[in-house]
């Protein structure tokens, strides 16, 4: 193996580290909308309900299937300045 095969193989080893650390870095989190901290944690999840979604059968013919989606209120705590919020999401299951 030449020399300048393996300073290649390094440089493209550090260069995509530096791109995955960069994304590692700037990956959406949840922030406090109070104070922008990621040190948040969530405080409880409450089911609000229940819904049958149902998808038309199949042009070919078939039953069609239906999904349950659940909706949730999640309580979110700031642990620098203490705010609470919560926000509703929608599961599919
Ligand atoms: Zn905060």
């Amino acid at each position: 193996m030449s020399w300048y095969l393996v300073i290649g193989l390094i440089i493209g080893l550090v260069l995509a580290g530096t791109v995955l650390t960069i994304l590692w870095y700037t990956r959406p989190r949840p922030r406090c909308p109070e104070c922008g901290s990621p040190q948040i944690g969530q405080v409880s999840k409450e089911p609000l309900g229940m819904r049958d979604v149902r998808f038309p059968p199949a042009v070919l013919g078939g039953e069609g299937y239906t999904m349950v989606q659940i909706s949730y209120r999640i309580t979110y705590r700031c642990n620098e300045c203490r705010a609470r919020w919560s926000k509703t999401v929608t599961e599919t299951s």
